[in-house]
């Protein structure tokens, strides 16, 4: 079986998705690159996370020609190609539906720096046009949203976010969910106040060297 260590993380991180509460069902959807064999390992579409096994991860090219698997992969490949092509650092792309990030996707409002920690996907949270899950449009709405950044929400769909590797971009996704709740939260309450735009600078520079520096922080 090709890319076993990939397969295997894809199981282990749509298992922590559902006891992370970031998704249900099978809801949302994973994959990570092998740079080795330049090859991409996605999770089955339609399968739920508890079912999933190392055997029914989808093995695809960086076309998305299946090169291994019996079962259809995520309806979402195009945009994790999409991503894969578009910025060469990343290595892993994790999408949920979680709940408070998609209700900023669904008022179709970016997060703010409403806390520093909005820092693990940049100086906000950008938000990608509406498209019909699973085309071309929508594969180009999350490249252009995202930018150079490590998340990026869908309009009325949920958030997709970016890492090194599945860790990260697994850590991405928990902590902006985070920021959404405590935005929505602050917006429930009364007007939030802001990280000023310098003070944000000085945070995303202080991550260059926060915990143990394997993962590389937004630009
Ligand atoms: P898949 O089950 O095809 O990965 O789709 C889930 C999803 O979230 C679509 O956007
Ligand atoms: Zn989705």
């Amino acid at each position: 079986m090709e890319l076993e260590q990939e397969r295997n993380l894809i199981v282990k991180y749509g298992l922590k998705m559902i006891s992370s509460g970031l998704t249900t069902g099978s809801g949302g959807n994973l994959s990570c690159l092998c740079r080795e064999h330049d090859l991409i390992a996605i999770g089955p579409s339609g399968v739920d996370y508890a079912d999933v096994s190392a055997e029914d991860v989808v093995i695809v090219n960086r076309s998305g020609a299946v090169v291994e698997g019996a079962l259809k992969p995520s309806s979402e490949l195009s945009f994790h190609l999409a991503l894969y092509n578009a910025r060469p650092e990343v290595n892993a792309v994790v999408h949920t539906h979680s709940v408070y990030a998609t209700t900023m996707a669904c008022l179709q409002r970016e997060i703010p720096a409403v806390h520093y920690l909005v820092a693990f996907a940049g100086k906000k949270v950008p938000l990608a046009p509406y498209a019909t899950f699973g085309t071309p449009e929508l594969a180009s709405s999350v490249v252009s949203g995202i930018g150079n950044a490590n998340a990026v929400l869908l309009a009325n769909h949920g958030l997709v976010t970016v890492g090194g590797d599945m860790g990260h971009a697994f850590n991405v996704a928990e902590e902006i969910e985070l920021v959404a709740r405590i935005y929505y939260q602050c917006c429930n309450v009364g007007q939030p106040v802001l990280v000023p735009d310098a003070e944000m600078d000085r945070v995303l520079e202080k991550f260059k060297t926060y915990g143990q520096q394997i993962i590389p922080p937004p630009k």
